[in-house]
């Protein structure tokens, strides 16, 4: 059995090796020209915990995680306003959160292809599908560079993100699903050896209201820096500027650290809406979609990268003993069955998160503080927990 997967971010590679390990022959396409660099910490906790360590992923995702004592919030002079205590976070989230970059949790799924015998899994970097073909015969797809060369497959699986185009093509415009929470996200990766001195082992975070700069020191001299912003919406003139450009008007006065961050900001620093995808039905015949092309939580749920693993992991072993193109359309039918629930349950902790994400007043970002220092509190604490990270995954 042939499948072609669109995308080698975690969701795809991970999709790959299960494949791969199940005897499928596999080939990944990816648009960018190597592994993407970009990304900020995410947490991994949830359902991606007890997947990676069914499929062997999880040492590998241990070894690659940073340690953080306490999440900070701190005022434009620097001091520390409420402060959530990592290890608390940890056992109220049901244990075992890891802090991982997300570039290096993509790096962990691309080396965990050596798992997988020769030759079953091909990754193709800088190859952009530009055409999706679904038919009763299989699956056709076509790179930009190479529009004459037919690709063909028993199972297309579009793992290409939030703006997916194998969605688009198949299933209909992004905005019948995309779901806009409000804000936009930038985050990159900057090299400076006083800040990264300043800030090792915990995440930071400005105290402040209708954004919030968030930064974390790496092993390198780097820190890497997180910034959210509300959304201007199309009509606002903030669009029109690069991103470089409007986040330097978006976050002054927050303090020195962030002055920094912003002129060390490359010119095109990774910077997206923050939105769900939410669909009717997740596969058109021989094409499934995996990660968040169906199912994005967005980062407030905290857990994007835990529901790829975990949502590649199921489908691996749905889609894995499949042996004729007769088992197909049940093996999917089975994959949407099984993992729908789960998505759902981190998209819903997700929506409730964004008002205390970025608070809109005063009043907002007081309640945020009383939660978070709620959360020291014995019996309180696990309620609490339940808020910031929705249903506490088992
Ligand atoms: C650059 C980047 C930075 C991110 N930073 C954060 C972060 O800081 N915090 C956070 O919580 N989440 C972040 N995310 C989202 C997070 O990676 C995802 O929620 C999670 O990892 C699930 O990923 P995925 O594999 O489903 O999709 P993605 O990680 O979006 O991967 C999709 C892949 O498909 C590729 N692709 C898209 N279209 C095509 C095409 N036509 N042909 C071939 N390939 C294509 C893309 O280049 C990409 O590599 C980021 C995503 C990206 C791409």
């Amino acid at each position: 059995m042939k499948a072609l997967v669109v995308g080698a971010g975690i969701a795809g590679l991970v999709t790959a090796r299960q494949l791969g390990l199940a005897g499928w022959d596999v080939e990944v396409l990816e648009k960018s020209p190597a592994p993407r660099p970009d990304g900020y910490m995410m947490d991994f906790f949830g359902p991606g915990v007890a997947a990676a360590e069914r499929i062997g992923l999880y040492p590998r995702l241990a070894a690659a995680a940073y340690r953080v004592e306490a999440a900070e919030y701190v005022d434009a002079a620097g001091r520390t306003t409420c402060r959530l205590d990592y290890d608390r976070f940890g056992r109220l989230a049901g244990g075992n959160v890891l802090s991982l970059l997300r570039p290096d949790m993509e790096r962990a799924a691309l080396a965990a292809l050596d798992d997988v015998p020769p030759g079953k899994v091909r990754v193709r970097y800088g190859a952009t599908v530009s055409l999706v073909v679904n038919d009763d015969d299989g699956v056709r797809a076509t790179v930009a560079d190479a529009p004459d060369v037919t690709l063909a497959a028993d199972v297309l699986v579009g793992a290409d993100g939030i703006h997916s185009g194998v969605r688009a093509q198949l299933f209909g415009p992004e905005e019948e699903y995309l779901r806009p929470l409000g804000m936009r996200a930038a985050a990159f990766i900057v090299t400076d050896p006083q800040l990264n001195a300043r800030f090792r082992d915990r995440f930071v975070l400005t105290d402040s209201i209708g954004r919030v700069a968030g930064l974390y020191s790496l092993r390198s001299d780097e820190v890497a820096a997180l910034l959210v912003y509300r959304d201007a919406g199309t009509a606002g003139e903030l669009r029109a500027w690069s991103p470089q450009e409007r986040l330097r008007r978006e976050f002054p006065g927050l303090g020195s650290a962030v002055d920094r961050l912003l002129e060390l900001c490359p010119e095109h620093p990774y910077d997206d809406v923050v939105a769900q995808i939410v669909m009717p039905g997740w596969r058109a015949g021989r094409t499934v979609l995996v990660g968040d092309a169906c199912g994005a939580v967005s980062l407030l749920a905290g857990q994007g990268g835990s529901l790829a693993i975990a949502g590649a992991a199921v489908l691996g072993e749905v889609l894995g003993p499949v042996s004729s193109p007769a088992g197909i359309g049940p093996a999917l039918a089975e994959f949407e069955r099984r993992w729908r629930p789960a998505v759902e349950v981190a998209q819903a902790a997700g929506r409730r998160a964004a008002s205390s994400f970025l608070p809109a007043n005063p009043t907002q970002r007081l309640l945020r503080r009383w939660v978070i220092r709620a959360t020291q509190l014995p019996g309180i604490g696990r309620l609490v927990a339940s808020r910031i990270v929705g249903r506490i995954a088992k």
